[in-house]
């Protein structure tokens, strides 16, 4: 199998490097923390009998930073004469932080395949020296070692790092492959010396498309590697997707093993038969799914098993891919009811399952046929659950038919009308939607989940929180106010919690980078809206000030790609249920008499398929699902969506098929080079490029916002800028917010008294 979650029950790690990072835990406690959790993974592991026990799948942060340090791909700014990278160092390249008295900046940080989770980018340059380090990876051998227990490390592989580094975008990328498989030859080599019989090097990069001189580059690595006579046996693996038309080089690669994951390339059945099979290799079977949270179906992984067997030597039962996607036990659910329970299964519960099909696989189906009833019984309960179906839900996504919804006037007429309503100013200034989430906040957000107050001082918290918010926008002079999201703690969760169809795990966490991690709700059944989510704060907010307050809702494919989605319907049948329930929020907002409403979106880039081949499909039913919400806005409604992404060249095209009448976009990291992208791409509504980056910390000068704002307003011109930061300010503190907020208006008063005299 790949690998556990690293983040240890109750997020025992985050804490510990928090801890550590704000200097109240010395070095050795952090490490204390860290070998537990290891040591609990490798016991788990090898109580449910799996034969392959990873090391190498903990991190201390991040498992593709590990990996750049593994060959000593250490950036000039964070090298030392002093030999291998100490821990400051390495939290240094992760966070950023003072070394040798500068202050260096960490790699950049990105999705890790189309996950949630983050990785830090490597920086392997032309000039990058490669110098082994294998401490790590010894030292956690060692460890499991004294346990009783020999584990197989596990490498990001070679093709993977170069190409997930900041080189790959260079054109000696490729280049530089033969002196990091050297490196990694040296790595084998010393595992080799050590004892270590086995070794897995992950290849996810072949499940996206590769051309052919990178599918060359992966057969003579490979090639280069197998040659040495001191190496372990290997196993190349891949997962998240199907490897198409590189199967038979994977199948070809002299190495003892290949892993594939079944559960999101199940085409590789097909593509292993006929490719003639593996010869005398072992198959590693990803069928324990390592990207959701449901419970196996024991019958069909069986069935598929004995499939695999005559297409390999030997087939070892497998998760698809580590098991750090989803959360690490059920056994902390205290408010899952006894119906949903049995059927999930987290990291702990998928061990389990190993388990119980390497036995049914093995040995024969009678050995584990309690286990396959309860399995059947539990999925048919499932099945026929008022849970699951609601008939109502059906009937309504049914009415859409294959329908094309549309908002009923065009953009310009749309404009007009709600020019005449709202009467902003040219370059009129907005936020994203969320304000500071302060600690007083936080702590009766706390203080009412533990039933400490009650829900009327939980409430009259909240409404303080907005008066405030609105009161400051007013005192900065922003034109459309937001009522500042102090009642919600995450975007997905927020509304998952208040629709029916979801489910949430209280302690159901999944790492997202570093120490940070989330809670993603599980989307067990048909969703629908029972009663209004967000109205009475548009409403009370709206009623505190005479300017325009705008409602903030989370979009339906932001909901769906941060939450377990189910596995017994479509991605976009669930979508379009999800936007029928946001759908019915937007009416209700809208005949409450609020002007401006929000979608946000930032979802939507990040769902975006592996394969190219499969994009098109993906923006079509997500956009759909977009206008599926916004549909029954009136002209005089003003539709808004936020993402925070700047690379907007894959989904151009989808932008304007969201046919909103603004969008706010990430742009001022990239200095506003966005704006001209939108131009080039004839993009034709209001657009709110970020004026300044909410996550660079300090304030941003009115000069440097202005510089900004003036590049916009060249590209799209000023009857359709909107000024607004980059992202929402939840993570902010009021004490940069206020002033920044205040440069901002400030410097759009100077274009537009500019505007009014030309
Ligand atoms: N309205 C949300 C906020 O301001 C948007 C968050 C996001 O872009 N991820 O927090
Ligand atoms: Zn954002």
């Amino acid at each position: 199998m790949h690998g556990m979650p690293r983040i240890g029950e109750g997020r025992s790690l985050k804490k510990a490097l928090e801890r550590f990072w704000a200097g109240r835990i010395p070095a050795e406690e952090l490490q204390r923390t860290a070998a537990e959790i290891r040591h609990l993974n490798w016991k788990a592991m090898a109580d449910a009998g799996i034969d392959f026990v990873p090391s190498n799948d903990f991190s201390l942060y991040d498992h593709v930073l590990d990996a750049a340090v593994m060959v000593g791909a250490i950036p000039e700014r964070f090298r030392t004469e002093a030999g291998p990278i100490d821990l400051d160092r390495y939290f240094a390249m992760a966070r950023g932080g003072a070394i040798d008295g500068h202050s260096a900046a960490p790699f950049e940080l990105t999705k890790w395949f189309d996950t949630n989770y983050h990785h830090l980018v490597p920086e392997i340059e032309a000039s990058t020296p490669f110098v082994p380090d294998t401490s790590k990876l010894r030292g956690e051998h060692t460890e499991a070692a004294a346990l009783g227990i020999v584990t197989t490390p596990v490498l990001v592989g070679p093709l993977t790092l170069l190409l997930r580094s900041t080189g790959s975008s260079n054109r000696y990328a490729l280049g530089r492959l033969d002196a990091l498989v050297d490196a990694y030859g040296q790595v084998l080599a010393e595992l080799h010396r050590e004892g270590v019989p086995w070794v897995r090097l992950d290849e996810p990069v072949l499940v996206e498309d590769r051309d052919a001189k990178e599918v060359q580059a992966l057969r003579n690595a490979y090639r280069q590697l197998a040659e040495r006579s001191d190496r372990p046996s290997l196993v190349v693996s891949t997962y998240f997707g199907s490897v198409g038309s590189a199967l038979p080089i994977l199948a070809d690669l002299p190495v003892e093993a290949v892993g594939l994951d079944f559960c999101r390339g199940a085409e590789q059945l097909g593509l292993l038969q006929s490719a003639g099979g593996l010869g005398d290799k072992v198959l590693m079977a990803g069928v324990v799914d390592g990207r959701n949270v449901w419970a196996n179906d024991l019958d069909a992984s069986l069935a598929l098993l004995d499939q695999l067997a005559d297409v390999a030597a030997e087939v070892v039962v497998s998760t698809s891919c580590s098991l750090m996607h989803v959360p690490v036990s059920l056994r902390a659910e205290s408010n899952l009811s006894d119906e949903v329970l049995p059927w999930l299964a987290f990291a702990e519960e998928k061990l389990a399952e190993l388990a119980t099909l390497a036995k049914g696989f093995g040995l024969g189906r009678v050995v584990v046929a309690e286990e396959l009833d309860t399995n059947r019984m539990v999925r048919r309960a499932r099945l026929r659950s008022p849970r699951v179906v609601d008939a109502t839900v059906r009937q309504r996504v049914a009415g859409l038919g294959n329908s094309d919804p549309r908002r009923s006037t065009r953009s310009e007429v749309r404009a007009a009308a709600q020019q005449v309503r709202l009467s902003l100013p040219p370059l009129p200034t907005t936020t994203i939607g969320s304000f500071p989430q302060t600690a007083d906040l936080r702590s009766a957000r706390a203080a009412w989940q533990t039933n400490h107050i009650d829900d009327v001082a939980y409430h009259a918290s909240l409404c303080a929180e907005v008066d405030r918010v609105v009161r400051i926008q007013e005192e900065v002079g922003l034109d459309v106010l937001v009522h500042g999201e102090p009642e919600r703690d995450d975007m997905v969760r927020y509304f998952a919690d208040q629709l029916a169809g979801f489910v949430l795990p209280v302690e159901g966490w999944v790492q997202s980078y570093g120490s940070r991690c989330v809670r993603p709700p599980v989307l067990v059944g048909d969703v629908s809206r029972p009663r209004a989510m967000t109205v009475e704060w548009a409403r009370y907010a709206q009623s505190g000030t005479s300017k325009p307050v705008k409602g903030m809702l989370t979009g339906p494919v932001t909901m769906l790609r941060w939450s377990f989605v189910r596995d017994d319907q479509t991605e976009s049948e669930t979508a379009v249920q999800l936007a029928l329930a946001i759908r019915d929020e937007l009416v209700d907002l809208q005949s409450a008499g609020i002007a401006i409403i929000q979608v946000d979106e930032p979802g939507l880039r990040e769902g975006l398929p592996l394969r190219t081949a499969e994009r098109a499909d993906y923006l079509a039913w997500a956009t759909r699902a977009f206008r599926v919400v916004t549909e029954p806005a009136n002209s005089e409604t003003q539709v808004h969506t936020h993402m925070c992404y700047a690379q907007l060249g894959d989904i151009m095209d989808a932008l304007g098929e969201l046919d909103v009448d603004v969008v706010s976009l990430e742009a001022a990291r990239s200095g506003m080079a966005l704006a001209a992208d939108l131009k080039a791409a004839d993009y034709q509504g209001g657009v709110g490029p970020g004026v300044y980056d909410v996550h660079t910390p300090g304030i941003p000068t009115i000069a440097s916002i202005e510089v900004l704002l003036r590049r916009a307003v060249e590209a799209l011109g000023s009857d359709r800028v909107w000024v607004n930061p980059d992202c929402g300010l939840k993570t902010r503190q009021y004490d940069q917010v206020v002033p920044a907020l205040e440069h901002m208006v400030a410097a759009a008063r100077k274009l537009r008294a500019e505007l009014e005299t030309d």
